[in-house]
């Protein structure tokens, strides 16, 4: 997302936006994207300074990291972001500082269900569903 600086009206604005994941490079081996980000930025500007009240949304998938399952969630987060934009300068791309706070807000072990039982030791069968039958639980 781009913000001219230069048009940001006294009363503020408001801009929104879908992105490519792809585009950002927000995949990685954990967290795939179903669908395209969605920005919506409430910006204000005081002087040079420059304020944007970001909320991010993106429909993702993970995978649980007791039993591998398919794990489908909306991703989402607030955020806010402070520029001090030089009298010279038109514009602030805001993406690669977008980016940098989703992927550090990516959960580290994501689980299906908060008492996922994970997969037998044994035969690796899903606990969840009692699929085990070698009888070690
Ligand atoms: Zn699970
Ligand atoms: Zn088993």
């Amino acid at each position: 997302m781009k913000i001219n600086v230069s048009q940001i009206p006294f009363e503020g604005q408001v801009l929104e936006e879908t992105i490519s994941p792809r585009s950002l490079e927000l995949e990685t081996d954990e967290v795939k994207f179903r669908g395209n980000l969605r920005v919506r930025a409430i910006i204000s500007k005081i002087t040079n300074a420059v304020t944007i009240d970001a909320d991010l949304s993106a429909p993702v998938r993970m995978h649980c990291s007791r039993c591998l399952a398919d794990v489908d969630t909306d991703f989402k987060k607030k955020l806010k972001l402070n520029y001090q934009v030089p009298s010279n300068q038109q514009t602030i791309d805001i993406d690669q500082d977008i980016r940098e706070e989703i992927i550090l807000d990516y959960p580290v072990n994501p689980l299906c269900k908060p008492d996922c039982k994970g997969l037998c030791p044994r035969c690796g069968a899903a606990l969840n569903e009692g699929g085990c039958t070698c009888g070690s639980t």
